[in-house]
């Protein structure tokens, strides 16, 4: 978001008056997030949590510090080793991330010490074979350089059809038989409370951990099919919880970011966040909320401002619209592609989820309707946001 358009959604007084507020009643950091390198007033190394706060990972019973890590967008080894110097002991990664990079990233970080962590990763999305499954654990094992991983994820779980696919359910037997993997899991991107309540509802309580997006905007149906998973025994780990990270500039340089944790882990049924960082000062912002998970007033107040100053832009991704339009443009996934680009301003990263969308279901499908059918939940103008992934990512 460009500083003028921030200008139309925050006056300068406020972020003044706000300004004020944080920095003598919560100490919250200024410093900017999306950034790739560690400014020069980066945060003290105050961080490290001398007793994280952890919780139980549902049935798996791993005892979880409540941040972890995503790495969606690390290739140093390095910053995930600052992380668990700092606290962490959650690592979450994807074959897919960074095409495999990411994995071989956190092969490297954990040498010596993979007995101190837990590591989660996830078959490609559209996984939809024993023998894909299979096949994309040993390549996930082979690049992180490990005989287990404790979690494995079937990626992108958006239809709740899948819950209870024979398929899918065979090949992670045999790969928790043979000690390859530890706990199953699933991840979700929308469609969530369908997918979640399925879950919950499943007489065999095959998943052990259920991965999805969950932030201060999340509705009211996606908390209470949390709370029905957590109840039946499933961990639950949240991801997405910083709106699309929009850059400390869009609150005149006050930082949202550990508010939306805090926010987040006010729910006790959230087992660890685990929020993407690509540098030092993300890191120790995020990792500090471990020292005290309390939600003040002026947190409540800085999330008031962050929801005010993204509400243009900010797409919660529940594909609620998606019914609604003819062509069957998956809009949830072209709105998660400008998020990337705008929030986390990683355009590789966009362009590549973006174009990982089957072309008759993009933005380049969607024929600019004089009347949009599709209609936003949050009042997004949905044609727009087409017309913009298209100039900007096709
Ligand atoms: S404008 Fe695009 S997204 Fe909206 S209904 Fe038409 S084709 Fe679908
Ligand atoms: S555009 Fe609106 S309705 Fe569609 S996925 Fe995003 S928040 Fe949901």
């Amino acid at each position: 978001m460009s500083s003028s358009s921030n200008d139309r959604y925050l006056g300068r007084r406020e972020f003044l008056r706000l300004g004020a507020l944080t920095a003598t009643s919560a100490g919250v950091s200024g410093a900017a997030l999306g950034q790739n390198t560690v400014p020069e007033a980066a945060p003290p190394a105050t961080a490290a949590a001398a007793s994280p706060a952890s919780r139980v990972l549902g049935r798996t019973g791993l005892k979880v510090n409540v941040i972890g890590i995503g790495t969606l967008q690390i290739t140093e080894p390095a910053l995930i080793q600052a992380a668990m110097d700092m606290g962490v002991n959650y690592i979450d990664t994807a074959r897919v991330y960074i095409n495999g990079r990411s994995e071989e990233t956190v092969g490297k970080a954990v040498q010596g010490r993979r007995d101190k962590v837990f590591i989660s990763t996830k078959t490609p999305p559209n996984t939809k074979t024993k023998q894909g499954v299979v096949e994309n654990v040993e390549k996930s094992l082979k690049a992180i350089g490990t005989d287990y991983i404790d979690v494995l994820e079937l990626h992108q779980f958006n239809d709740a059809s899948l819950v209870l696919n024979a398929e899918l359910r065979e090949a992670l037997t045999e790969l928790r038989k043979a000690g390859k993997i530890r706990f199953v899991g699933f991840t979700t991107h929308k469609n969530q409370a369908d997918v979640l309540n399925a879950v919950a509802d499943d007489p065999d309580k095959f998943f052990d951990v259920a991965m999805l997006a969950y932030n201060f905007q999340s509705g009211q149906d996606v908390k209470d099919a949390i709370a029905r998973v957590a109840k039946n025994g499933v961990g639950v780990v949240a991801m997405k919880t910083q709106n699309g990270g929009h850059k400390a500039e869009a609150l005149g340089g006050i930082s949202p970011h550990q508010a939306s944790l805090k926010w987040v882990l006010q729910d006790p049924n959230i087992t660890c966040a685990v929020p993407g960082m690509v540098d030092l000062v993300q890191i120790r912002e995020n990792v500090e909320v471990m020292n005290s998970l309390k939600l003040t007033r002026v947190d409540e107040q800085i999330l008031e401002r962050y929801a005010e100053a993204i509400k243009p832009v900010y797409c919660g991704l529940c594909g609620k619209c998606e019914p609604g339009c003819p062509l069957g443009v998956q809009v949830s996934t072209v709105n998660r592609s400008l998020m990337y680009a705008e929030g986390y301003g990683d355009m590789a990263l966009a362009r590549e989820t973006y174009h990982g969308i089957p072309s008759g279901a993009s933005a380049i499908t969607c024929g600019d309707c004089a009347d949009c059918t599709a209609k936003c939940v949050r009042g997004l103008d949905i044609a727009a946001k087409m017309r913009q992934a298209r100039e900007l990512l096709g």
